[in-house]
């Protein structure tokens, strides 16, 4: 198969002419200014890679919309207990068709891969399905209705509180202690999966635990941990750890481009060029921490220390890649009283946004991709310029793309060589819809 772009995002920059060799869902080769070819499938507009997302909890997506009222949760804490409730009521059958729904949204929204940062694995009262895997498998197979790519990460979590508290209610659900995460991410893998570990938090996995499943994981794939979202979670690290989260975990832990420091809010600048030097990328998720109302993450430090960031759907309230990047820089604008502040002053900001998540979203769910080259995944997104960017360069339509246009400007997409977005319809869109809201009314008792 061979697409033939007016415009392709390359490593360098749009380049005009390209045509691109596709095999066995990889990019086999690509050719800069070449001439279209019969039987070439033309590609109008601009293609992109296609963006992974790199942080979510496909279930909490049953309850978006629906904490925005006084009962809704007044900060992250008390948002946490409506989560709790949702988490109680979902089976390995409506979690499958809320991740399938949820696959084929991000898709339209310009995702291809998705890391799902899962530790809903028991039942409510915290036995083992048979297998233990059951729930891990239902969100694989969602992933594969919609033809999303997925990394399971699978979650340790085993701990109340910094001080060791036991888990409580809810939590019980989540109970995994190091040893069963990680012999569950190698059944998964050894099944064909592409797993990660998700380690939950510094207040949920103590630190000997915290060791134990780094040094059995170790090199197996990417790594995740929540960190420094909240500054009560700071705090309580200080008091027990005697260092903040970030902190800690750079000079207590291995850190190294195989880590993923999902939010990291509250780092402080010596922990954000800390963490850059190692390679970890900085897993930033805009929309749900807005809407939880964690902070803002400081963006120019880490890209003045030349870090890695990609970006999350997290809690999936919002499913549009574009969407993301532009909170991401708006955020940033209101903060610092600038503009222009991702492009760092080289260049337009879209195009500096887009590649930077797309690799570093790549190496967080450890997949060959987040370019367009040879040898990684087909995962590629179209989308067609504005009418207010129509005649000048690439550039202006990818920043039209994330900046001037409140609907999703995914067009075409394509994850590992199959277009599952056409025109902006998911190839399966009326059966996932139907299967979610049927597992929606089983839900909302
Ligand atoms: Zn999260």
């Amino acid at each position: 198969m061979f697409l033939y772009a007016d415009h392709a995002l390359l490593d360098g920059g749009f380049a005009p002419r390209v045509r691109i060799a596709i095999s066995d869902g990889n990019i086999a080769g690509v050719t800069e200014d070449a001439a279209p070819q019969p039987g070439d499938e033309h590609v109008p507009g601009l293609l992109l890679p296609g963006m992974p997302d790199l942080h979510s909890h496909a279930f909490q997506r049953a309850f978006a919309g629906l904490s925005e009222f006084d009962g809704g949760g007044g900060d992250f804490w008390s948002w946490r207990d409506c989560m709790y409730r949702t988490a109680a009521r979902i089976t390995p059958e409506t979690c499958a068709a809320i991740t399938a729904w949820l696959g084929k949204e991000l898709l339209k929204g310009g995702y291809t891969s998705l890391a799902e940062f899962h530790y809903l694995h028991h039942r409510p009262d915290g036995t083992h399905y048979e297998p233990s895997t059951t729930m891990a498998r239902a969100i694989a197979g969602g992933a594969g209705q919609a033809g999303i790519a997925l990394t399971l990460l699978v979650g340790i979590y085993e701990a109340g509180g910094f001080d060791g508290a036991p888990l409580i209610g809810g939590q019980n659900r989540f109970c995994n202690k190091a040893a069963d995460g990680v012999a569950m991410a190698g059944a998964l893998r050894a099944d064909g999966f592409s797993t990660g570990l998700a380690l939950h938090s510094l207040r949920a996995v103590p630190p000997a635990s915290l060791r134990q499943a780094v040094a059995a994981f170790a090199g197996a794939g990417p790594i995740h941990v929540h960190v420094a979202e909240q500054r009560a979670e700071v705090e309580a690290s200080i008091a027990a750890l005697g260092a903040p989260p970030v902190a800690w975990l750079l000079d207590n832990a291995d850190i190294d481009a195989s880590w993923c420091l999902v939010h990291a809010t509250h780092a402080t600048d010596p922990e954000i060029a800390a963490a850059a030097r190692t390679g970890a990328v900085i897993g930033l998720c805009p929309t749900t921490e807005a809407d939880l109302g964690d902070g803002i993450f400081d963006l120019p430090s880490l890209l003045a220390a030349s870090g890695h960031f990609g970006i999350g759907s997290d809690s999936n309230v919002a499913l549009d890649a574009f969407a993301e990047l532009r909170l991401l820089e708006y955020s940033q604008r209101l903060r610092r009283e600038k503009r222009n502040i991702s492009a760092a002053g080289d260049g337009h900001t879209g195009r500096a946004l887009w590649q930077a998540a797309c690799r570093g979203g790549a190496r967080a769910c450890g997949r060959a991709a987040g370019r367009i080259a040879a040898g990684l995944c087909a995962d590629l997104v179209v989308i067609e310029p504005t009418p207010e960017s129509e005649g000048r360069s690439p550039d202006f339509s990818l920043d039209a793309a994330i900046f001037a246009d409140p609907r999703s400007a995914a067009r075409h997409v394509m994850a590992g060589g199959v277009w599952l977005v056409r025109d902006g319809v998911h190839r399966n869109e009326v059966a996932i819809d139907a299967a979610y809201r049927r597992a929606l009314r089983t839900i909302s008792t």
